[in-house]
């Protein structure tokens, strides 16, 4: 809970294997502040995959439709698939007090970004080109020429790096996850969230 009472939205943002996933699950069961946001998706399940829990599974045509019906925060294709952040857990859980983080590709940060400027934005990455590659590939999950187009789109995400407020790489999951954390904590002291207790501040020193 912050002292504005309301809790800070976050994106968490990475390349295809820079472990967004793994520190993300770690984060929500290390601590009870945050509350992470289920994308809709028209890409079919990974293996292991819950409907849900990793995403809503849509066609494309109910993914249509929810963007008709202007039920997501943010869309965007990515490599041949719909994603998207469904609004009403958003903000339901932000007025609630919770630290509420989506993990969302880049065009998707953007939107939400210009939508909500106070936004605090994460960029995680593995240490360099070949860890991309090597985990994308570990994962076993994916074909050789799913696996070349997310190296392709890793490349062309950069260019979005600049507008991230923060960059953390990571090298070992643990400490990545902390690093998260801090810096999500941080966030509840900037000027521009702790707006309200300024003003009473103010109103208060007004008096004398
Ligand atoms: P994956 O298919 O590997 O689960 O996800 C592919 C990419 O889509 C990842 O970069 C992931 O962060 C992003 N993604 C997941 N959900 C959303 C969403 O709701 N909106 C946007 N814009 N991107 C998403």
């Amino acid at each position: 809970m912050t002292d504005s009472g309301r809790g800070i939205l976050t994106i968490v943002s990475g390349f295809a294997g820079s472990g967004k996933g793994t520190v993300m699950n770690k984060l929500i069961s290390e601590h009870d502040n945050y509350a992470l946001s289920v994308s809709a998706t028209s890409r079919t399940p990974r293996p292991g995959e819950e409907e849900g829990k990793s995403y809503f599974f849509k066609t494309r045509e109910q993914f249509e439709d929810m963007i008709a019906n202007d039920l997501l925060l943010e869309h965007a294709e990515y490599v041949g698939n719909y994603y998207g952040t469904p609004k009403d857990f958003v903000f339901a859980m932000m007025d609630a007090g919770k630290d509420v983080i989506l993990e969302i590709e880049v065009q998707g940060a953007m939107q939400v970004k210009k939508k909500y400027p106070d936004t605090l934005l994460i960029f995680l990455t593995p240490p360099n080109a070949d860890e991309i590659y090597r985990r994308l590939k570990g994962r076993g999950a994916e074909t050789d020429e799913v696996i070349a187009r997310r190296m392709k789109r890793a490349y062309e995400e950069t260019d979005f790096i600049k507008d991230y407020d923060f960059l953390v790489i990571n090298d070992n999951i643990d400490d990545c996850t902390a690093r998260v954390h801090d810096i999500i904590q941080s966030a509840h002291h900037t000027v521009a969230h702790e707006s309200a207790v300024i003003n009473k501040l103010i109103a208060g020193l007004k008096k004398y």
